[in-house]
Protein backbone atom coordinates (compact mmCIF):
# COMPACT_ATOMS: atom_id res chain seq x y z
CA UNK A 1 0.00 0.00 0.00
CA UNK A 2 1.96 3.53 -1.22
CA UNK A 3 0.16 6.68 -0.01
CA UNK A 4 0.89 8.48 -3.39
CA UNK A 5 -0.51 11.16 -5.47
CA UNK A 6 -1.59 8.86 -8.89
CA UNK A 7 -5.08 8.09 -9.55
CA UNK A 8 -5.43 4.23 -9.10
CA UNK A 9 -8.59 4.18 -7.36
CA UNK A 10 -10.15 3.35 -10.41
CA UNK A 11 -10.10 -0.30 -9.21
CA UNK A 12 -12.27 -0.13 -6.87
CA UNK A 13 -16.45 -0.48 -7.42
CA UNK A 14 -19.58 0.31 -5.68
CA UNK A 15 -21.63 -2.77 -4.69
CA UNK A 16 -23.98 -1.35 -1.95
CA UNK A 17 -26.62 1.29 -1.73
CA UNK A 18 -25.47 4.88 -1.84
CA UNK A 19 -25.64 4.63 2.26
CA UNK A 20 -21.46 5.43 2.38
CA UNK A 21 -19.09 7.11 0.36
CA UNK A 22 -17.44 4.10 -2.15
CA UNK A 23 -15.02 2.65 -0.44
CA UNK A 24 -12.47 3.48 -3.13
CA UNK A 25 -13.11 6.82 -2.73
CA UNK A 26 -12.06 6.58 1.06
CA UNK A 27 -8.78 5.61 0.09
CA UNK A 28 -8.56 8.13 -2.66
CA UNK A 29 -9.18 10.78 0.05
CA UNK A 30 -6.82 9.12 2.57
CA UNK A 31 -3.89 9.07 -0.10
CA UNK A 32 -4.28 5.09 -0.15
CA UNK A 33 -3.87 3.01 -3.18
CA UNK A 34 -4.32 -0.69 -2.18
CA UNK A 35 -1.22 -2.82 -4.12
CA UNK A 36 -0.29 -6.44 -3.61
CA UNK A 37 2.60 -7.20 -1.36
CA UNK A 38 4.48 -10.03 -2.73
CA UNK A 39 1.69 -12.99 -1.88
CA UNK A 40 2.70 -15.24 0.65
CA UNK A 41 -0.20 -17.16 0.96
CA UNK A 42 -2.33 -19.41 -1.55
CA UNK A 43 -5.83 -19.92 -0.95
CA UNK A 44 -7.49 -22.23 -2.56
CA UNK A 45 -11.68 -22.67 -3.15
CA UNK A 46 -12.65 -26.06 -3.80
CA UNK A 47 -16.31 -25.27 -4.15
CA UNK A 48 -19.40 -24.06 -2.46
CA UNK A 49 -21.08 -27.13 -1.54
CA UNK A 50 -21.53 -27.27 2.35
CA UNK A 51 -23.57 -29.06 4.71
CA UNK A 52 -24.64 -26.33 6.55
CA UNK A 53 -26.57 -23.26 5.52
CA UNK A 54 -25.47 -20.54 7.93
CA UNK A 55 -27.15 -17.30 7.77
CA UNK A 56 -23.76 -15.16 7.78
CA UNK A 57 -22.39 -17.32 4.68
CA UNK A 58 -20.72 -14.44 2.51
CA UNK A 59 -20.76 -17.29 -0.27
CA UNK A 60 -24.07 -18.68 -0.41
CA UNK A 61 -22.68 -22.06 0.15
CA UNK A 62 -24.89 -24.80 1.14
CA UNK A 63 -26.05 -28.40 0.08
CA UNK A 64 -27.93 -26.78 -3.24
CA UNK A 65 -24.32 -25.79 -5.02
CA UNK A 66 -22.99 -28.12 -7.26
CA UNK A 67 -19.71 -26.29 -8.05
CA UNK A 68 -16.73 -28.31 -7.09
CA UNK A 69 -13.11 -27.78 -8.37
CA UNK A 70 -12.28 -30.46 -10.96
CA UNK A 71 -8.62 -32.27 -10.71
CA UNK A 72 -8.06 -30.48 -13.69
CA UNK A 73 -7.99 -27.71 -12.26
CA UNK A 74 -6.65 -29.25 -8.85
CA UNK A 75 -3.06 -29.80 -11.35
CA UNK A 76 -2.91 -26.17 -12.41
CA UNK A 77 -2.97 -25.30 -8.87
CA UNK A 78 -0.39 -27.44 -7.77
CA UNK A 79 1.95 -25.52 -10.24
CA UNK A 80 1.45 -22.56 -8.90
CA UNK A 81 1.69 -24.05 -5.14
CA UNK A 82 5.15 -25.12 -6.11
CA UNK A 83 6.43 -21.53 -6.29
CA UNK A 84 8.50 -20.87 -3.37
CA UNK A 85 7.14 -17.75 -2.87
CA UNK A 86 4.34 -19.19 -1.11
CA UNK A 87 4.59 -20.42 2.29
CA UNK A 88 1.07 -21.34 3.10
CA UNK A 89 -1.81 -22.99 1.30
CA UNK A 90 -5.12 -22.36 2.56
CA UNK A 91 -7.82 -24.82 1.30
CA UNK A 92 -10.88 -23.73 1.71
CA UNK A 93 -14.97 -23.93 0.73
CA UNK A 94 -17.89 -24.32 1.26
CA UNK A 95 -17.30 -27.63 3.46
CA UNK A 96 -13.82 -28.96 1.59
CA UNK A 97 -14.25 -31.91 3.26
CA UNK A 98 -17.32 -32.63 1.02
CA UNK A 99 -14.82 -33.03 -2.21
CA UNK A 100 -13.84 -36.39 -3.11
CA UNK A 101 -10.65 -35.55 -4.21
CA UNK A 102 -9.91 -33.59 -0.79
CA UNK A 103 -7.91 -35.93 1.11
CA UNK A 104 -5.77 -36.72 -2.42
CA UNK A 105 -5.44 -32.86 -3.24
CA UNK A 106 -3.97 -32.36 0.62
CA UNK A 107 -1.36 -35.20 0.21
CA UNK A 108 -0.19 -33.67 -2.96
CA UNK A 109 -0.07 -29.89 -1.73
CA UNK A 110 1.85 -30.74 1.80
CA UNK A 111 5.18 -31.01 0.34
CA UNK A 112 4.80 -28.28 -1.37
CA UNK A 113 4.82 -25.36 1.31
CA UNK A 114 5.75 -25.01 5.02
CA UNK A 115 2.16 -25.03 6.23
CA UNK A 116 -1.17 -26.12 4.50
CA UNK A 117 -4.10 -25.18 6.22
CA UNK A 118 -7.82 -26.76 6.11
CA UNK A 119 -10.91 -24.61 6.77
CA UNK A 120 -13.19 -26.76 8.36
CA UNK A 121 -16.85 -25.98 10.28
CA UNK A 122 -16.01 -28.97 12.11
CA UNK A 123 -19.68 -30.38 11.73
CA UNK A 124 -18.63 -31.87 8.21
CA UNK A 125 -15.25 -33.65 9.65
CA UNK A 126 -17.62 -35.23 12.18
CA UNK A 127 -19.50 -36.94 9.64
CA UNK A 128 -16.19 -37.90 7.84
CA UNK A 129 -15.27 -38.93 11.22
CA UNK A 130 -11.59 -40.85 12.41
CA UNK A 131 -10.66 -42.03 9.03
CA UNK A 132 -10.50 -38.29 7.60
CA UNK A 133 -9.24 -36.73 11.04
CA UNK A 134 -6.44 -39.67 11.27
CA UNK A 135 -5.22 -38.78 7.30
CA UNK A 136 -5.23 -35.22 8.32
CA UNK A 137 -3.37 -35.95 11.49
CA UNK A 138 -0.89 -37.80 9.22
CA UNK A 139 -0.29 -35.16 6.70
CA UNK A 140 -0.16 -32.45 9.47
CA UNK A 141 -2.55 -30.30 8.34
CA UNK A 142 -3.80 -27.31 10.36
CA UNK A 143 -7.39 -26.52 10.73
CA UNK A 144 -8.56 -23.73 10.86
CA UNK A 145 -12.36 -24.13 12.60
CA UNK A 146 -15.34 -22.13 12.66
CA UNK A 147 -16.52 -21.60 16.35
CA UNK A 148 -19.07 -18.67 15.88
CA UNK A 149 -20.56 -18.46 19.51
CA UNK A 150 -19.76 -19.85 22.96
CA UNK A 151 -23.71 -19.93 23.36
CA UNK A 152 -24.88 -22.82 22.07
CA UNK A 153 -28.54 -21.40 21.13
CA UNK A 154 -27.05 -18.81 19.64
CA UNK A 155 -24.58 -20.81 17.61
CA UNK A 156 -27.94 -23.41 16.53
CA UNK A 157 -29.88 -20.17 15.16
CA UNK A 158 -26.80 -19.09 13.10
CA UNK A 159 -25.59 -22.68 11.93
CA UNK A 160 -28.28 -24.94 12.24
CA UNK A 161 -29.79 -27.47 14.69
CA UNK A 162 -27.39 -29.41 17.28
CA UNK A 163 -24.46 -27.82 15.55
CA UNK A 164 -22.93 -26.53 18.62
CA UNK A 165 -22.60 -30.40 20.53
CA UNK A 166 -21.52 -31.80 17.68
CA UNK A 167 -18.61 -28.85 17.09
CA UNK A 168 -17.77 -29.06 20.66
CA UNK A 169 -17.20 -33.17 20.42
CA UNK A 170 -15.50 -32.73 17.11
CA UNK A 171 -12.75 -30.48 18.95
CA UNK A 172 -12.57 -32.85 22.32
CA UNK A 173 -11.89 -35.60 19.36
CA UNK A 174 -9.13 -33.40 17.64
CA UNK A 175 -7.78 -32.47 21.13
CA UNK A 176 -7.48 -36.15 21.72
CA UNK A 177 -5.46 -36.51 18.48
CA UNK A 178 -3.04 -34.06 19.68
CA UNK A 179 -4.79 -30.67 18.09
CA UNK A 180 -3.96 -27.77 19.93
CA UNK A 181 -2.01 -28.98 22.34
CA UNK A 182 0.61 -27.15 23.75
CA UNK A 183 2.91 -30.00 23.45
CA UNK A 184 2.43 -30.58 19.66
CA UNK A 185 2.88 -29.68 16.27
CA UNK A 186 -0.76 -29.74 15.29
CA UNK A 187 -2.01 -26.78 14.93
CA UNK A 188 -5.44 -26.29 15.95
CA UNK A 189 -7.37 -22.75 15.19
CA UNK A 190 -10.75 -21.04 15.90
CA UNK A 191 -12.91 -18.67 13.93
CA UNK A 192 -15.55 -16.31 15.48
CA UNK A 193 -17.95 -14.05 13.94
CA UNK A 194 -20.39 -11.83 15.37
CA UNK A 195 -24.22 -13.05 15.54
CA UNK A 196 -25.47 -10.65 13.56
CA UNK A 197 -25.12 -6.83 12.32
CA UNK A 198 -22.67 -5.53 14.72
CA UNK A 199 -18.57 -5.27 15.12
CA UNK A 200 -16.59 -7.89 17.00
CA UNK A 201 -14.72 -6.84 20.33
CA UNK A 202 -11.25 -7.41 20.02
CA UNK A 203 -9.55 -10.08 18.97
CA UNK A 204 -7.30 -10.70 21.85
CA UNK A 205 -10.21 -9.97 24.41
CA UNK A 206 -12.92 -13.28 22.19
CA UNK A 207 -9.68 -15.47 22.66
CA UNK A 208 -9.33 -14.59 26.13
CA UNK A 209 -12.68 -15.45 26.50
CA UNK A 210 -12.78 -18.82 24.46
CA UNK A 211 -9.36 -20.07 25.79
CA UNK A 212 -11.18 -19.84 29.47
CA UNK A 213 -14.95 -21.24 29.03
CA UNK A 214 -13.91 -23.93 26.24
CA UNK A 215 -10.86 -24.97 29.19
CA UNK A 216 -13.25 -24.82 32.03
CA UNK A 217 -16.21 -26.46 30.61
CA UNK A 218 -15.12 -28.89 28.12
CA UNK A 219 -11.25 -29.32 28.61
CA UNK A 220 -10.68 -27.91 24.61
CA UNK A 221 -7.48 -26.38 23.96
CA UNK A 222 -6.54 -24.19 20.76
CA UNK A 223 -4.09 -22.30 19.44
CA UNK A 224 -4.96 -19.24 18.02
CA UNK A 225 -8.49 -17.71 17.56
CA UNK A 226 -9.29 -15.07 14.95
CA UNK A 227 -12.32 -12.68 14.90
CA UNK A 228 -14.08 -10.90 12.10
CA UNK A 229 -17.00 -8.96 11.36
CA UNK A 230 -19.54 -10.54 8.77
CA UNK A 231 -18.83 -9.53 5.59
CA UNK A 232 -21.98 -8.07 3.99
CA UNK A 233 -22.53 -9.98 0.58
CA UNK A 234 -24.28 -13.78 -0.09
CA UNK A 235 -26.54 -14.92 2.08
CA UNK A 236 -25.52 -12.10 4.92
CA UNK A 237 -26.80 -9.28 2.60
CA UNK A 238 -29.65 -11.11 2.09
CA UNK A 239 -30.02 -10.94 5.72
CA UNK A 240 -29.52 -7.41 6.36
CA UNK A 241 -31.30 -6.43 3.54
CA UNK A 242 -34.80 -8.69 4.73
CA UNK A 243 -34.58 -7.65 7.94
CA UNK A 244 -33.72 -3.70 7.41
CA UNK A 245 -30.37 -3.84 8.67
CA UNK A 246 -28.17 -2.96 5.59
CA UNK A 247 -27.69 0.28 5.81
CA UNK A 248 -27.03 0.89 9.41
CA UNK A 249 -24.39 -2.31 8.75
CA UNK A 250 -23.00 -0.69 5.62
CA UNK A 251 -22.44 2.73 7.75
CA UNK A 252 -21.48 0.87 11.16
CA UNK A 253 -18.76 -0.47 9.03
CA UNK A 254 -18.01 2.74 7.02
CA UNK A 255 -17.68 4.44 10.27
CA UNK A 256 -15.04 2.38 11.76
CA UNK A 257 -12.79 2.99 8.66
CA UNK A 258 -9.33 3.16 10.06
CA UNK A 259 -6.51 3.98 7.75
CA UNK A 260 -3.77 1.95 9.95
CA UNK A 261 -5.51 -1.36 8.73
CA UNK A 262 -5.11 -1.11 4.98
CA UNK A 263 -1.30 -1.83 5.49
CA UNK A 264 -1.59 -5.01 7.37
CA UNK A 265 -5.28 -6.13 4.68
CA UNK A 266 -4.54 -9.88 4.01
CA UNK A 267 -5.31 -9.08 0.34
CA UNK A 268 -2.35 -7.80 -0.11
CA UNK A 269 -0.15 -11.50 0.56
CA UNK A 270 -3.34 -13.80 -0.79
CA UNK A 271 -3.44 -15.04 -4.10
CA UNK A 272 -6.91 -16.69 -3.71
CA UNK A 273 -8.33 -19.31 -6.64
CA UNK A 274 -11.81 -19.92 -7.17
CA UNK A 275 -13.35 -23.75 -7.79
CA UNK A 276 -13.05 -23.07 -11.48
CA UNK A 277 -9.13 -21.93 -11.49
CA UNK A 278 -10.08 -18.11 -11.77
CA UNK A 279 -7.88 -16.05 -9.55
CA UNK A 280 -9.41 -13.13 -7.13
CA UNK A 281 -7.51 -10.96 -4.84
CA UNK A 282 -9.48 -11.94 -1.42
CA UNK A 283 -12.65 -15.19 -0.82
CA UNK A 284 -15.07 -11.83 0.06
CA UNK A 285 -13.88 -10.30 -3.83
CA UNK A 286 -14.74 -14.08 -5.32
CA UNK A 287 -17.47 -13.92 -3.47
CA UNK A 288 -18.54 -10.54 -5.02
CA UNK A 289 -17.39 -11.61 -8.52
CA UNK A 290 -14.56 -9.13 -8.98
CA UNK A 291 -11.94 -10.66 -10.34
CA UNK A 292 -8.12 -10.21 -9.34
CA UNK A 293 -6.94 -6.08 -10.47
CA UNK A 294 -10.56 -6.74 -12.10
CA UNK A 295 -9.13 -8.64 -14.80
CA UNK A 296 -10.75 -12.62 -15.26
CA UNK A 297 -7.50 -14.30 -15.02
CA UNK A 298 -6.94 -18.30 -14.66
CA UNK A 299 -4.87 -20.03 -12.55
CA UNK A 300 -2.80 -21.08 -15.84
CA UNK A 301 -1.82 -17.49 -16.91
CA UNK A 302 -0.93 -16.34 -14.13
CA UNK A 303 3.14 -15.33 -13.90
CA UNK A 304 4.86 -15.15 -10.94
CA UNK A 305 5.71 -12.72 -9.14
CA UNK A 306 3.39 -10.43 -9.58
CA UNK A 307 3.95 -7.08 -10.81
CA UNK A 308 4.66 -4.32 -7.65
CA UNK A 309 2.15 -2.32 -8.64
CA UNK A 310 -0.22 -5.24 -8.98
CA UNK A 311 -3.55 -2.86 -7.76
CA UNK A 312 -6.05 -4.71 -5.60
CA UNK A 313 -9.85 -4.47 -6.55
CA UNK A 314 -11.93 -3.43 -4.11
CA UNK A 315 -15.71 -2.92 -3.31
CA UNK A 316 -17.76 -1.46 -0.29
CA UNK A 317 -17.51 -4.70 1.33
CA UNK A 318 -13.69 -4.23 1.84
CA UNK A 319 -14.88 -1.36 4.77
CA UNK A 320 -15.46 -4.82 6.82
CA UNK A 321 -12.12 -5.51 6.51
CA UNK A 322 -10.62 -1.80 7.66
CA UNK A 323 -13.26 -1.32 10.81
CA UNK A 324 -11.44 -1.03 13.85
CA UNK A 325 -8.56 -2.92 14.17
CA UNK A 326 -9.24 -4.53 10.37
CA UNK A 327 -8.84 -7.78 9.19
CA UNK A 328 -5.90 -8.95 8.06
S1 LIG B 1 -12.56 -7.58 1.01
FE1 LIG B 1 -10.86 -7.14 2.40
S2 LIG B 1 -9.29 -8.55 1.80
FE2 LIG B 1 -10.73 -8.42 0.09
S3 LIG B 1 -9.97 -6.80 -1.28
FE3 LIG B 1 -11.36 -5.86 0.13
S4 LIG B 1 -10.07 -5.13 1.82
FE4 LIG B 1 -8.89 -6.61 0.69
Amino acid sequence: MHPHENDLNDVGQSDSLPAVEPFYQTLKKQGLILTKSRPTILQVNTGFLCNQVCRHCHLDAGPHRKELMGRETMEQVFAIAAHPQFDTIDVTGGAPELHPDLLWFLAQLRPLAPKVILRSNLTVLAEKGTPMMTQLKELGITIVASMPSLNEAQADTLRGQGVFSNSIETLRQLNRMGYGQAESDLELDLVANPAGAFLPPSQCELEQRFKKRLQQKWRIKFNNLYSFANVPLGRFQVWLRRSGNYTDYMQKLANAFNPASVEGLMCRTILSVAWDGFLYDCDFNQAAGIHMGKRKTHITELELPLKPEHKIATGDHCYTCTAGAGFT
